[in-house]
């Protein structure tokens, strides 16, 4: 048994203990920064290289909701209609894409990983220097620690998971993701959602979260905790894993939001 399955059991036997002694409220607010991170770690195949994006994620997290008016569920991008309609042909098609500027210095593409046929899809941000090297999404110790806290509630990328980010190649430097590249290719993203069709969407940070609301300019804070509806699959909004290691204090938020994403799948 690897060090990651022991990481992901370890974990999956201290809530499974929280939850029978009804300390529903604990969960993992129980776990220290130290035992998180070592969870974390434990689980990580390479690191994160120290790109940046772990603290560029914190940052983005934290920024401020200059507009909390509800808004419409997002319109089809034109654009769309340029895909092509099968999955493996829109696969093909993303990985040879030269929409924006990101093209040039991404080594693959990054299109997605895990389960085409899933029940949870989750989207994250773009590419770090980890994916940008393996050509999958969340491979790093945040994407060790989502494994990780998904397989708390029983969802994996092997069985039930799809993961995609809203950008496919990896932005220079890990800077944010600019608005004309997230035009040019959110529409692979919204056309895998309509692929993939699951059952529910977890958006992990504000990129993913504002696209998927269509609410642009809110907080992260002020998308959480409730159910958002994209083109009417139930959307739950949270953390950035990378904002969790950065942030343990977000990790019980970030399991308050697993919890409503799981009484969806349940209902
Ligand atoms: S980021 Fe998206 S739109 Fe830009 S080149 Fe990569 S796949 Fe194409």
């Amino acid at each position: 048994m690897n060090r990651r399955v022991d990481a992901v059991q370890a974990l999956a036997r201290f809530l499974s203990q929280r939850a029978e002694l009804s300390e529903a409220d604990l969960y993992l607010a129980g776990l220290s920064r130290e035992e998180a991170l070592e969870l974390a770690c434990a689980a990580a195949r390479p690191v994160d290289g120290g790109d940046g994006r772990q603290q560029r994620a914190v940052a983005a997290e934290a920024g401020a909701d200059v507009s909390a008016a509800p808004a419409p569920e997002p319109a089809p991008n034109p654009r769309e209609v340029l895909l092509p309609e099968g999955y493996e042909e829109l696969r093909q098609a993303a990985l040879a894409c030269t929409r924006c500027r990101l093209a040039e210095g991404r080594t693959p593409v990054v299109f997605a990983d895990g389960n085409p046929d899933a029940r949870v899809m989750v989207v994250g941000e773009a590419p770090g220097a980890n994916e940008d090297a393996t050509g999958l999404p969340f491979v790093g110790a945040a994407g060790q620690f989502l494994d990780l806290l998904l397989a708390t509630v029983g969802l994996s990328r092997r069985e039930n998971v799809y993961i995609a980010n809203v950008l496919k190649c990896r932005p220079p430097g890990n800077r944010d993701p600019l608005p004309d590249e997230i035009e040019a290719c959110a529409p692979f993203l919204h056309r895998q959602i309509d692929l993939v069709r699951p059952e529910a969407l977890l958006a992990v940070g504000s990129f993913a979260a504002r696209l998927l609301t269509g609410r642009e300019k809110s907080a992260l804070g002020r998308l959480r905790g409730t159910v958002h509806s994209y083109r009417g699959i139930p959307l739950v909004v949270t953390y950035h894993p990378a904002a969790l290691l950065r942030n343990p204090k977000w990790i019980r938020p970030f399991w308050d939001d697993l919890q409503l994403l799981t009484r969806i799948l349940d209902a």
